[in-house]
């Protein structure tokens, strides 16, 4: 096989990025768009020793699973990897990379594991789902102005007609339309990334699902947009609209917000919950994206806690202390820890806003902060819950939670590969797996939640 060859595949398996993989005279080939049980025609691009990549030319047999896209651009779009597979699929394939990962890279026997898994939490609807939506501005090939996404990796806009996102709201398409319309008649130019000028960079719109508000920040490199009050008065007039903001951002960047946030009409913030608790959300905050999933992810974790009201919690990884709140309900005293600084800020404010008297944050490196704590001053927990980023826990986390003797520690992760070596060396050090339980937050991505309960056991 070499490149530009035509081969038939019958895909067998899927890669961690949602690429259909299937077997040519022994050797691997990984094929974007392709599902588990499609019979296709691709043409190789590259090849390595054992493996290669190819282009979906056609599919000549389609699997049972296959579906159509509703993104008419979704194969273009770098957003989602698995549009086009049946939903129940999807779920089917996320629950088995949770089970595979803690078997094969975290040694947990098979029995337990069965014992433990439960069942995973996908969405009924699974469409329209993201509150937060970051549309880059531009000219297209013909020099039209332009909004969108990009095309997968690439910096190319995919325009908004083409591409209504079927995961994001429906308003954000009478948003975009408002703004192109407004940028056109007064002339107003979008950012263009090679010359570093033009006005308009980046909309970012984002919905308080419980509340219906509405904010959209215009990040701009400049210091204000001409007319902005006319622009007010059209984008105000869309149900639900509480703020109107620009982040000015002039720098030579990939970084698409800029620090400074200037209100334009309304609000500066809107306001949104997560099961009863109540949530300021900013331009800069942190926010989980899909709030519904989120507040399923976090009620398993709050379940798995076991909390009676008297139990010390340390919550590691806070953000803006989403967990932390919701546990500060039924615990004694819960304490976070987080690296931001303006999301234990946030984390702050948010406790102060729902009456929470009982959650208390540090700002710093949770594996500084914790064995530094333990060290001098003896901390203890009943309950540790840790929400890192993907490459899990630091080895000194792991190590000072054991020593803190925790009945439980609650595992939330977005990574299903370092939460199962980090239970490998819990389980190793005196802990055991009880419940396990994976939550679909990102629907058509290849991404999955998991929430991990392990206990202490005597020894
Ligand atoms: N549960 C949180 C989100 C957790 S995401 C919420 O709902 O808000 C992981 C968090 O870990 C991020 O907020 C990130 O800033 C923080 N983080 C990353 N590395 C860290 C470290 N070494 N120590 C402490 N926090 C860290």
């Amino acid at each position: 096989m070499q490149k530009n060859d035509l081969v038939t595949v019958q895909i067998e398996d899927m890669g961690t990025g949602g690429e259909g993989i299937g077997k040519v005279d022994g050797c691997a080939l990984f094929i974007k768009d392709a599902i588990i049980g499609d019979l296709v025609e691709a043409k190789i691009m590259k090849m390595k020793k054992n493996y290669g990549y190819a282009r979906l030319m056609n599919i000549l047999t389609p699997s049972p699973a296959r579906q159509n896209a509703r993104c008419r651009e979704a194969r273009r779009c770098g957003g989602c990897q698995i549009q086009e597979m049946d939903y129940r699929q999807q779920l089917a394939f996320k629950k088995d990379k949770v089970e595979n990962n803690l078997l094969r890279l975290g040694g947990v026997p098979r029995e337990i594991l069965e014992s433990a898994m439960e069942g995973i939490i996908g969405m009924d609807e699974p469409f329209r789902y993201r509150n937060k939506a970051q549309y880059p501005v531009g000219r297209d090939r013909e020099g039209r102005l332009t909004a969108g996404f990009y095309a997968g990796r690439t910096h190319q806009i995919i325009p908004v007609p083409d591409m209504d996102c079927a995961l994001g709201a429906e308003d954000n398409q009478a948003v975009l339309e408002k703004i192109l319309a407004f940028m056109e008649e007064y002339s107003i130019s979008p950012y263009d990334e090679e010359a570093h000028a033009g006005l308009v960079r980046h909309v970012l719109i984002r919905k308080g699902f419980t509340t219906g508000e509405l904010m959209v920040c215009l990040v701009i490199n400049g210091e204000s947009i001409p007319h902005s009050d006319v622009l007010a008065k059209r984008l105000s007039q869309i149900p639900g609209m509480t703020s109107i903001t620009c982040s000015i951002n002039r720098e030579k960047t990939n970084v698409i917000m800029g620090n400074e946030i200037r209100t334009i009409w309304g609000q500066s913030y809107i306001t949104d919950y997560i099961g009863p608790v109540k949530f300021h959300i900013s331009p800069l905050s942190f926010f989980q994206v899909n709030p519904v999933q989120t507040e399923k992810l976090y009620g398993a974790a709050l379940e798995f806690a076991g909390l009676t009201g008297k139990e010390t919690v340390w919550d590691l990884y806070c953000g803006i202390g989403t967990i932390s709140l919701f546990l500060a309900r039924e615990a004694g005293q819960v304490y976070g820890v987080e690296i931001v600084p303006q999301a234990i800020e946030d984390a702050k404010n948010n406790a102060a806003a729902n009456g929470i008297e009982n959650a208390r944050f540090h700002v710093g490196k949770a594996e500084e902060v914790l064995p530094d704590l333990y060290e001098k001053e003896g901390i203890r927990a009943d309950v540790i819950v840790v929400d890192p980023p993907r490459k899990g826990c630091e080895q000194a986390v792991l190590e000072t939670m054991v020593k803190m003797q925790p009945e439980r520690i609650v595992y939330v992760s977005c990574d299903p590969a370092t939460l199962a070596r980090d239970v490998k060396y819990l389980r190793e050090s005196g802990y055991e797996i009880k419940r396990v339980k994976a939550v679909d937050m990102f629907p058509h991505t290849v991404h999955v939640e998991t929430v991990c309960c392990l206990h202490r056991v005597n020894s």
